[in-house]
This record gives structure tokens, sequence and C-alpha cells, in this order.
């Protein structure tokens, strides 16, 4: 069900991410991203570099720093390393976003799934993506992890992974702020996505013309 979030633009068409993979991008100031969990139950790990200079990064401390809160959602706005705003979230129909935890990994995969054959993750995937950009695993940071659902106890800071709650064909958008090269995948740990693997889909809005 195609959703028309800006009236008199063009719905660019959809791509789809396949279950356990993950891509990379470039995104124009003033474009919208539009992030959708076709099928529900689904996250999808957001990374963000300047595309002038890949030193500055999408920053999780910077921005729960300056929201004060960590369940960002509409009228929030993702931080970089250099507290510029790289992304504006302009629409968010679920609500619940983790920006607390590392993408999945081999390495977290042998840590909370020692009987299961570990998985490159959403970390691998993103490196593989992002590596034409000059961009190393090293410099990989907290993703923005679109529809991950992680309850903080708030007496004892408690975590815990619970299955999203987001529904097929709900969606988050994001506008950028800067030219950005994007990372985003379809997330390979079974916790995270209530123990199935499902693609993800985006399309981008074009910039406002007025
Ligand atoms: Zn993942």
């Amino acid at each position: 069900m195609p959703v028309q979030l800006f009236g008199r633009r063009q719905v660019t068409d959809i791509i789809e991410i396949p279950e356990r993979s993950g891509t990379a991008f470039r995104l124009a100031k003033g474009e919208t991203l539009i992030v959708i969990d076709p099928r529900g139950e689904q996250v999808a790990d957001l990374l963000a570099f300047n595309a002038a200079d890949v030193d500055e990064v999408i920053s999780s401390g910077r921005t729960l720093d300056y929201a004060e809160h960590i369940y960002l959602t509409k009228g929030d706005k993702l931080y970089s390393n250099r507290s510029n705003v790289m992304l504006d979230i302009v629409e968010d129909v679920v609500g619940r976003h983790d920006f607390l935890l590392t993408p999945c990994s081999f390495d977290t995969f042998k840590h909370f799934y020692p009987d299961l054959e570990p998985h490159r993750g959403c970390f691998g995937n993103l490196a593989e993506a992002l590596d034409p950009y000059g961009i190393g695993a090293d410099r990989i940071p907290v993703a923005f992890n679109c529809f991950m659902n992680v309850p903080v106890d708030g007496a004892s800071g408690r975590l815990r992974v619970l299955p999203p709650i987001s529904k097929a064909g709900d969606h988050i958008a994001l506008r950028a702020e800067m030219d950005l090269i994007i990372g985003l995948t379809a997330c390979s740990a079974p916790d995270s996505n209530g123990g199935t693997f499902k693609p993800i889909h985006y399309r981008i809005e074009p910039a406002q013309t007025r």
C-alpha cells in the first residue's frame, strides 16, 4: 500500500533490501528517506556519513544528549559527532526505535547465540556496503536502529531486546540536512526481529522545490 507522504512530490520506486543484507547510497540534502517495514517486526540499522567528509558521522551520544530522551520519534533530529544535524525525523508511525546498541556482528552472534552458526550481521553487511565509499569497518558507530524495540528499566537501567512493535507497511521518514552517505540493513539478529528474518523496503523523496 503506497503511502503518499508529500502531496505534490513524485514518489520514487520502492527498493528492497533482502533479508539479512545491507546497502549504501547517497542521500542529498533536502531529500527524504522513507524506511518501510513491509511485513512487520523487522529492524533496519541506519548509518549516516557526511558525503563531503566521512570523518563526520552519525552520533548516538550527541543525539541523545541533545534530545534528553532515548525513544526518538517525529520532531527529533539525529546529530553528527560534530554536533551538526544530519537527519530530521519528519514522519514516524511506529514511535519505537533504538539508538543505544551497535550493529549485530559475527562477535555478537557468538556472544548471544552460541548454538547458532555465526552471521556477519548488520556490521559485516554495512562494512561491505560502505567500503566503496572509502569507509572502513572501524569507522562504524552505533547505528540508529529503525523499529528496534529496546525497553529500558528506568530504575535499574537494564535493557531488553523485544520484538519490534512495527506492523506490516509501517514506516519512518528522515529528511537529510546535509549531503549524506547512508548505510541501511535488514537486520540479521533473531531476537531483534521476533525470531524471523524479513526484507526492508525504502524509497527516496526528492527535495521539495518551491
Ligand atoms: Zn542487525
